[in-house]
């Protein structure tokens, strides 16, 4: 039996439905399920998504598309009782593209497909009205002509200006049917003249015409761009929707609009909505003419000077169409339990629907419409949870642009950490610490950020790059620190020499406001007003409150410092899932120690610069602990190598300044600096491997642990202190530092004559600490993830070099997503899956976690809930995100 392309609709029936978004595309499946559900929808068909890839890869129309088109027309002429193309009473289509998502840059809808010289006598004729008639005939030519012929719209757009001009009439409805009768010969010369070819007059030729353009559209470079910012499949196609006419433009008894089922910025429960009267369905959103309000309570709520505010309502105008409408807006929420956005057309005062979706929200307007649905049973907890994704957390947990500000917008980038910044622009890292700790609010402006600008970064209100991608150096830094970031803002011109940002003909200097909207990557002039958080909105609360009843997976965090502690505790991290200690040997009075330790020549001389830094470090973790009171700490101990504490060895003056400072010649400190370089330190003597060879570090490390858990505890404080072992690759590794790490305990607490209890673990970063994850499990008792490392050596892609070609690699397909930002589940996950499995068949008590930057990733948090981990850690702010988002994974998968 052949494959079933078309799939018909209308009246009351439909051989699709609801959830079939994947074979009809959202628009198809969602135009099926209205009709099922009763609701007036004018017939039509939708080709399928499957038939859609088949032609991209052999661009022909099949016999078989063909006759079950053509099946399909007819049953739209019987249902409506007319022809196609019909030169008496014709039959019209509007043929219209609809992906699985919803996707801007896919080919616009052309309307009014079947018009020629004929066949609109016959639409006047039944219409009476020849204006109306030639209207929708231009209508056709002009959009035909750019949709499908690809003539730029501004020749049609001028030739109606000239038209205007010449009649000394301002508006399109002023135009008599003459005027448009000799627009619709002027806009076919235009299409000769630019496509190189007729307008086509024959209606198959047309509707044949619209299909194939939508099929192609599927790989407009517009379509590919968006797929690849939003890391949608390539492969999926669209669907193709061909649909009786209805009109909205026959007369004052007729009208298009479009609504939500509630309002969409603050989510209150009114219906919502704007049309035009005598329009045609994208006039709406054009501006050609000012919309009207639908109901006299969204009026009300317009601001005064909104030129909408004194125009009657379609409630006024329309009152039975309107109460139709209203009903249907009821019906719909109850069938799709979620907030609607919807399309309609009014013809002749008949109602009807040409489009149902989820409508897109704010953050604010989400929580509130999942409480309240919920609140009227019109959703359950989960499809509330559902209703709410982690993008909107993100718009509630940063400032935001306020969507009633007039903004001027500059320029356009990444969106690639959310939140609004503003403030004076500097274009140095320098400049920024000075102007920051003078007081003043700055923007960072760079042509790329780099690991020297972190503190710069640290102290801006927000970071705005000409180069880089959603995974440079600037976008991770900033989304970690949670201050908001537009990234390869390719307009602008950064002139570091001159303090200038140029973006076109508009100079900007050093000095002067600017916004940044990075949850849409805007750049917007001068300082406009922004909303603040609203982290104490009820409804928020409410939501998380859901989350964590449904959730399975616990939510730690990865913080350093009390304070990122503090702050991720008041976000709902349960603890640290991965304390890095290295910054706790990096501070002004500690490095110098840290380089004394690493130039001793002997162990005695190690340790008397460790003793230095034990009371200091102890202090940290005092401070840490407190802050997470009743929760568990996983402290990791030395990673990175030696070297990386020391000068390089052509920073000729920071070495002649150390080498007085410790008392020891230049040659010497050369020398020491010379003997630590490694070829690949990543590879090299870090880690365990470190904590093995020198092994006081790890000591003085798991004292200042031992001793401030004992020093808190014995101040009340419920401490639950994991000591984690970095890089371990071998079970010896683990098992040797696990017997120094207890002799160092048992020490210490015989010492203070205190006892406090504590794990000792290892993070899993080496395919071959995953491969025998059994062996090891039996002495440790967690594992914790670390698929930034994890990554980095399965892919054999280092992490500071991968920059150059993973953009590349993604934009052509070859991988999916960035590995490091989105877990590769097939790869990388099944070494994790498998370690998880060893490790606790091995040990049935081992706790598991996952600390990489992909903790905060929601479809990797899907993946460590279907894998059975037992938490997620991840940076402070994405912490409401990583509960939301495994609330999501437990509903998902049952
Ligand atoms: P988009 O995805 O850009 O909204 P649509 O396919 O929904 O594109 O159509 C664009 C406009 O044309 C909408 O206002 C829609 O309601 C209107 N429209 C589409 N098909 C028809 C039709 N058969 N009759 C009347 N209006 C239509
Ligand atoms: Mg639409
Ligand atoms: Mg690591």
């Amino acid at each position: 039996m052949s494959e079933k392309l078309v799939y018909y609709f209308g009246n009351g029936e439909a051989e699709g439905s609801g959830d079939q978004r994947d074979l009809l595309g959202g628009k198809g499946a969602n135009l099926a399920e209205m009709s099922r559900i009763g609701l007036p929808v004018p017939p039509g068909f939708t080709i399928t998504t499957r038939a859609c890839v088949a032609y991209l890869q052999n661009p022909v129309i099949t016999d078989e598309l063909r006759e079950q088109v053509a099946a399909a027309l007819s049953r739209v002429e019987q249902v409506m009782g007319k022809k196609y193309a019909d030169p008496d009473d014709p039959l019209l289509f509007s043929c219209r593209s609809g992906a699985r998502i919803s996707m801007p840059g896919m080919m616009d809808t052309v309307l009014n497909i079947g018009l020629n010289d004929e066949t609109v006598q016959g639409l006047i004729a039944r219409s009476g009205s020849e204006r109306f008639g030639y209207d929708c005939y231009r209508r056709l030519v002009q959009m035909y002509g750019n949709v499908v012929m690809g003539v730029d719209g501004e020749h049609f757009e001028n030739a109606i200006d000239d038209l205007k001009a010449k009649r000394g009439v301002k508006t399109d409805a002023e135009l008599t049917a003459d005027d448009l009768k000799e627009l619709i010969e002027t806009f076919k010369g235009i299409v000769a003249e630019q496509a190189g070819q007729p307008f086509p007059t024959d209606p198959h030729e047309q509707l044949w015409g619209g299909i194939e353009a939508v099929f192609r559209s599927w790989n407009t470079e517009r379509a590919v761009t968006y797929r690849r910012i939003n890391r949608l499949p390539d492969d999926m196609g669209t669907a193709v929707n061909v649909q009786t006419m209805v009109f909205g433009n026959m007369g004052e008894r007729s009208a298009t609009g479009v609504a939500f089922t509630r309002d969409p910025s603050t989510g209150e429960n009114v219906f919502y909505g704007e049309f035009l009267v005598n329009a045609q369905g994208e006039d709406v959103v054009a501006g050609i003419r000012t919309p009207q309000a639908l109901n006299r309570e969204g009026r009300d709520r317009l601001p005064d000077g909104n030129p909408s505010k004194n125009l009657p309502t379609l409630e006024e105008v329309m009152p039975e169409a309107y109460a139709e409408l209203e009903r249907i807006r009821h019906v719909l929420e109850e069938h799709y339990h979620n907030m609607q956005d919807i399309e309609f057309t009014i013809q002749d005062g008949k109602l009807w629907m040409l489009q149902t979706r989820n409508g897109k929200r704010t953050g604010r307007a989400a929580v509130r419409i999942a409480v309240e649905m919920f609140g009227e049973g019109l959703m359950t907890r989960e499809q509330a949870l559902l209703s709410v994704e982690p993008d909107h957390l993100d718009q509630l947990l940063h400032d935001q642009v306020d969507p009633a500000a007039q903004v001027s917008m500059l320029a356009r980038g990444l969106p690639a950490s959310p939140g609004a910044a503003q403030g004076e622009i500097v274009l140095s890292a320098e400049d920024a610490v000075a102007a920051a700790q003078a007081g003043r609010k700055v923007l960072l402006v760079r042509r790329e950020t780099s690991p020297e600008d972190i503190d710069g970064m640290h102290h801006a209100e927000g970071i705005l790059t000409a180069r880089g991608g959603m995974t440079s150096h600037a976008a991770v830094v900033a989304r970690g620190m949670g201050k908001p970031c537009v990234a390869g803002c390719g307009d602008l011109v950064v002139d570091y020499t001159a303090g200038t940002v140029t973006v076109g003909d508009r100079v900007l200097k050093a000095g002067d406001p600017l916004t940044i909207d990075g949850t849409q990557g805007l750049v917007i002039d001068g300082l406009v007003p922004l909303i603040s958080p609203s982290l104490d909105d009820p409804n928020l609360r409410q939501v998380m409150a859901w989350a964590d009843e449904v959730r399975t997976l616990g939510v730690r965090t990865n913080a350093d410092t009390p304070h990122d502690a503090a702050q991720a505790r008041e976000f709902g991290a349960a603890g640290i899932g991965l304390c890095r200690t290295e910054h706790m040997f990096f501070g002004d009075e500690r490095i110098s120690k840290m380089r004394e330790m690493i130039l001793a020549e002997d162990e005695a001389g190690r340790r008397k610069a460790l003793a230095k830094i034990l009371p200091l470090q102890q202090a940290d973790f005092e401070g840490i602990f407190t802050a997470m009171d009743g929760f568990p700490v996983t402290v990791r101990l030395l990673d990175p190598p030696l070297h990386e504490f020391l000068p390089a060895p052509d920073m000729t003056a920071e070495i002649d300044a150390l080498a007085e400072e410790l008392g020891v010649t230049r040659e010497h400190l050369l020398q020491r600096i010379e003997s630590l370089h490694e070829m690949n330190p990543m590879l090299g003597h870090r880690g365990c491997r470190l904590g093995l060879t020198y092994p006081e570090i790890y000591e003085t490390q798991v004292e200042a642990i031992i001793r401030a858990a004992l020093a808190v505890q014995a101040r009340g404080v419920d401490v639950h202190p994991e000591i984690m072992i970095p890089l371990v690759g071998t079970v010896r590794e683990l098992a040797v530092l696990r017997e120094k790490t207890e002799a160092t305990a048992r020490r210490v607490m015989a010492e203070v004559g205190a006892e406090v209890a504590y794990k000792v673990g290892t993070m899993i970063e080496i395919p071959r600490a995953a491969l025998l994850a059994d062996q090891i499990a039996r002495v440790a008792d967690f594992f914790s993830f670390g698929t930034n490392d994890l990554t980095q050596m399965t892919f054999g892609y280092s992490r500071d070099d991968a920059g150059v070609f993973l953009p590349d690699y993604v934009k052509n397909g070859i991988l999916p997503a960035d590995p490091f930002q989105q877990l590769d589940q097939e790869g990388v996950g099944q070494l994790v899956a498998m370690a998880a499995r060893k490790g606790r068949e091995a040990n049935p008590d081992l706790h598991l976690g996952i600390c990489g930057e992909h903790g905060g990733d929601p479809s990797s948090i899907d993946f460590c809930h279907r894998t059975g981990l037992d938490y997620v850690s991840c940076s402070p702010f994405r912490v409401p995100i990583a509960r939301l988002a495994a609330a999501h994974a437990a509903i998902r998968n049952g």
